[in-house]
Formats: structure tokens, sequence, C-alpha cells
């Protein structure tokens, strides 16, 4: 790792780079390593400290979890960070139970449906984090921590970013993998369609009286959906993260709940399918948006991840349509480097935005779909919900097709995403 910049003796330091990547969360430390060992000088730039935490086993979980596909799991591997993220905490679920909570629809979906071992992995975000920070300090990438982008302007052919201590970046490529919230995105004036869920996500850690069983589970009710997504825990102790959707007020009312009211609020909207639930972590409480840049990609800049992209947790994909957008961005920008084009063209990013953009909007579009349905009052709708999800339960080709999407097998993959055998 290159050492970290600091404005000297009052004067603002100008840092130069060949690409700017703002943002070091899941999805800009990906794309960074992706780049590295390339002779780009690629410069990551984070408002944390980018110090990458030691882990201790006994800790508890982290209430922000990702349910990771088996494409994402490849591109870990393909980084070489897989193996650090699996010897810290990696829950693998082989299976997925679905269904109508105010009515009789269910589905199973199993990994053995397309003669896979797993579905995917439920991971920790920070040992996520942690493990692609570690492989970034090895690497030739320079990281500037605990400085936020305040300003970006024009400056010539280059973008100038101004940085809350003083300093200011030049670079001819700056990629925005700043998050839903993305300041890059209103920056740029970039537009975005966007719409409240009227949701909010309660998610924290639970332990429960039964197992699991390796299964993601996802209940539709009528105020939003309820996951309880698989951790391993001590022997004999059964723990699931979860994630439940509901509208801001009966949020509210959750949030203000004691432990043992709120277990039981859980364990009753659960239909304690996995017995009591018996003791909750802390909680956190995040609403919930969807958003959509209208363009990834304008001359000298590149929208990815929560920057040009937000949709519900319910798909469980938000970053591993991130981490898509990493890998094919990094892909096109190697290729073109190589051909001897300017990254910095619209010609060149335009080849991400055209790979990655149709394959997000029909996701989100899907999600929407879905979302809607199962808020759906009129009789109609549910009867078409509960019928549709018995049919989809049984018909295995449908099955198959929803579990290899799940696992990210379908459409164009970015090499780093591809490999022969599934993995285990
Ligand atoms: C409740 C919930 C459950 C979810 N579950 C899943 C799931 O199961 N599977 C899944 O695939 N996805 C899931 N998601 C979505 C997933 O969490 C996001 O898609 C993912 O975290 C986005 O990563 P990112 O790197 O794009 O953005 P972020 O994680 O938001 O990272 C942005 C980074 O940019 C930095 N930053 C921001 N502004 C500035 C600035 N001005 N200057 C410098 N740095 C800046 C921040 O410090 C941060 O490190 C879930 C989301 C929610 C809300």
């Amino acid at each position: 790792m290159s050492a970290v910049n600091y404005g000297k003796g009052g004067q603002p330091m100008e840092i130069t780079a060949d690409i700017a990547i703002v943002g070091a969360g899941m999805v800009g430390s990906t794309l960074a390593l992706a780049l590295a060992g390339n002779g780009l000088k690629v410069l990551l730039i984070d408002g944390s400290d980018l110090a990458p935490r030691p882990f201790n086993p006994g800790s508890a979980f982290e209430p922000r979890v990702s349910a990771l596909s088996a494409a994402s799991q490849r591109i870990f591997q393909r980084l070489g960070v897989w193996e650090a993220m699996r010897a810290q905490r990696v829950n693998p679920y082989t299976d997925m139970r679905v269904w109508d909570g105010s009515g009789t629809g269910a589905v199973h979906f199993s990994a053995a449906h397309v003669h896979a071992q797993v579905l995917g992995h439920i991971v920790e975000n920070g040992v996520v984090q942690d493990a692609l920070l570690q492989a970034l300090h090895q690497a030739d990438t320079r990281l500037l921590g605990g400085t936020r982008v305040e300003q970006m302007r024009h400056s010539g052919d280059d973008r100038l970013l101004s940085l809350a201590d003083g300093s200011q970046v030049r670079a001819p490529l700056v990629i925005a993998a700043d998050g839903a919230n993305s300041a890059i995105r209103q920056l740029a004036g970039c537009a975005t369609r966007e719409w409240d869920y009227l949701h909010h996500a309660i998610v924290t850690s639970v332990r429960t009286e039964h197992s699991h069983r390796a299964t993601a589970w996802q209940r539709f009710g009528d105020d939003g959906p309820l996951a309880f997504l698989p951790l391993q825990g001590e022997p004999g102790q059964h723990w699931s993260s979860i994630v439940w959707s509901t509208t801001p007020e009966e949020a509210r009312r959750l949030m203000a709940l004691d432990t043992p009211d709120f277990c039981a609020a859980l364990g009753g909207r659960f239909e304690h399918r996995l017995g009591q639930v018996l003791a909750a972590d802390a909680r956190l409480c995040i609403p919930l948006r969807q958003r959509h840049a209208r363009r990834y990609i304008e001359p000298g800049l590149a929208l990815i991840g929560d920057a040009a992209h937000t949709i519900h947790p319910l798909a469980g994909q938000g970053v591993n349509l991130g981490l898509l957008d990493a890998a094919v961005l990094a892909e096109e920008l190697l290729r073109a480097r190589r051909r001897g084009e300017r990254l910095a063209e619209v010609r060149v990013l335009s080849r991400y935005e055209r790979r990655r953009m149709p394959h997000n909007l029909a996701l989100m579009a899907a999600m929407e779909g879905f979302e809607r349905l199962f808020q759906a009052d009129p009789l109609p709708l549910r009867w078409l919900r509960n019928t549709g999800l018995a049919l989809v339960n049984e018909l295995p080709d449908a099955k198959a097709a929803f579990v290899r999407q799940a696992l990210g097998l379908g459409g164009d993959l970015p090499e780093l995403a591809r490999v022969a055998e599934a993995p285990a």
C-alpha cells in the first residue's frame, strides 16, 4: 500500500491518478482489487479509515449481512479473497422456502434442483469488507482513507475532486462507488428515477429454538416480507439474521419494544417456523428506497453498485448486482487499455453500461412486480399469487430456472464470475 496522503503545511496537496474510485464499500473495493496489478494508478478514497479490523471469532454477528450468489463467490475466489472470508465466517445455505403469510401458496427451492451443493452464502458485510481491505493493503492500489469527497469539477480533460481534509485529487476517470446517497452522482447532476417503498427494514441477528436447516426463509405478509437467513452459531445454538420489512409506523413500534416483546412479535409473525425466538441482538432500522440512475456513465465518470441502483432487500441481490458491475467495468477498462484506448471516453464506458443496465433493470422490474403483488389486497391478486406460488412449486423447470438466476449463472457474465465448475 502506498502512504496515505494528507495536506502538508496547510497547502492543498494534489494527488494524481489514472482512476479515482470514490467509495471503498464492498463494490468499490472489489473494483479496485480487480484493477490492481495492471500498471494503472488507481486511487481508492473513503470517508472511513480503511484499516482492516482484526476478526474475533467470538464476536456477535453483525446486523448487516448479504446473501452472496455463486457468481459473487466466484468473483471473490478469482480475486483471491474468498478463503479469507471463509476463514472468518461464511454461512452456506442449500434451500430457500418462500410462502404467502396470508394465503396457502408456498414454494421450495433447493440447490439439488440444479445439482449444485449450495444456493449461496450468508456473509456479514464486515467480513467481506475486511477481506477486501486486507488484500488491497498488499496491492499496488493507493488508499486514501478518513476523508470524504466534497466537490467535483472539470479541469481540462480531468476531473478535480476536493476532499474534506483540504487535499485535491486529479484524475481523467472518476468511479462513483459511494453508495445509495452518492455525492458524486449528485455533484455530477446525474438524473435518477426513484421512489419510496414505504417500507423500513429492521435487521438484527436472532437465536431460535430450532435449527434453520441451512435454509433461507421468506414469509410474505400484508405489510411486507420477513426473511430469516441462516448463520452458523456455536454448536447447539441456532442463529439467523433477519430482515423484517414493514410500514414505517409498524417499524417504529417494533423498534420501541423491549427484547422479549420484540422476540415474541417476531416469532408470531414468522408463524414459529423455527420455534420460539429466544434472543435478539441490537436492532437497526433502515428506510428502503428504490433508485435507478438514468445513465451509468458520462465522459470521465461511471456509477457502480448502489450509486447506480438500489433495490428492495427482498431480492437479496443488491450487492450481487454491484459486484457484477465492478467485474464488468474492470474487464472493459482493462480490455480498452490493452487496445490503447482512452479509458475516460464514452465509447469505452458505454460498453460497461450496455452490459449492465438491461440486466439490472430487468431484475429491478421483476422485484417491483413481486413486491406489488404481495402488497395487493384485492382477492383476484391474492388468488393469483397463491396459485402462482403453488404452480411454480410444481414446475421443476421453472424452479431450476429461478435457482440458476439466484446462483447468478445466467446472462452476460464477466470473466471473473465465470468458472466451469459449480462452486462447493
Ligand atoms: C436491509 C438490507 C439487506 C440487504 N441484503 C442484501 C443481500 O442479502 N444480498 C445483497 O446482494 N444485497 C443486500 N443488500 C444490499 C447491499 O447491502 C448493498 O447493495 C451494498 O451494501 C452496496 O454496496 P456499495 O459498495 O455499492 O455501497 P456502500 O456499502 O454504501 O458503500 C459506499 C462507501 O462509500 C463511502 N462514501 C460515501 N460517500 C462518500 C464520500 N463523499 N467520500 C468518500 N467516501 C464516501 C462510504 O463510507 C462507504 O464505504 C441489502 C440492503 C439492505 C438495506
